[in-house]
């Protein structure tokens, strides 16, 4: 379509970032362009709206500048994800397996109840481990997962089939 030619060429190929062999997808251009910016955060608002989702999860740190403004424009409540240790108040967390260690993320376990109907939202879908470990964590926190959705789909590296056991049905919407 039209948007995601749009989309498409506001994003940028980096070579060896952040390490040799990576070619690392930058979304800053597209953050730059109001019209493409506003025309992805109209695109993730109706995909809010038709999940029926009640919260907006975001996953540090691109995950918060994309789903902010989409918990704006739905009406819904804005929850962060974050890397451990920074969330001041009593957490949940959640480990996962990186390539090399691992990493752990957390929610204010206090964000989320039973009632809520969660849409996470993130700029891209690589290996899928950020994006498991994120649903789990929803899930442990009681709230139901509506849906994933990412920007960006890197289908070279599987993360679809990685995340979709944890979607346990809900769509995963890459744009
Ligand atoms: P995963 O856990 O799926 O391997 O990695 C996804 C996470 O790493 C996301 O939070 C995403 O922001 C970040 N990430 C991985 N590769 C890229 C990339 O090429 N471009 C951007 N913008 N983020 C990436």
């Amino acid at each position: 379509t039209g948007i995601q030619t749009l989309l498409l060429s506001r994003i940028r190929d980096v070579a060896d970032h952040p390490e040799p062999g990576v070619m690392f997808k930058d979304i800053t251009p597209l953050l730059a362009d109001p019209a493409a910016f506003s025309a992805l955060s109209d695109v993730l608002s109706g995909i809010a709206r038709s999940t029926g989702a009640t919260k907006i999860v975001g996953l540090e740190a691109r995950g918060f500048i994309l789903g902010a403004p989409v918990a704006v424009r739905a009406g819904l409540g804005f929850i962060p994800v974050r890397k451990a240790g920074k969330l001041p108040g009593a957490t949940l967390s959640q480990a996962y397996d990186l390539e090399y260690g691992s990493a752990e993320i957390e929610v204010h376990a206090e964000d989320l109840t039973e009632r809520d109907r969660v849409l996470v939202i993130d700029d891209v879908l690589a290996t899928g481990g950020t994006a498991e470990a994120s649903l789990k964590l929803i899930r442990r926190a009681g709230a139901e997962v509506v849906g994933l959705a990412v920007l960006m789909e890197l289908g070279f590296l599987g993360g679809r089939a990685r995340v979709e056991p944890a979607l346990a049905g809900a769509p995963l919407e890459a744009l």
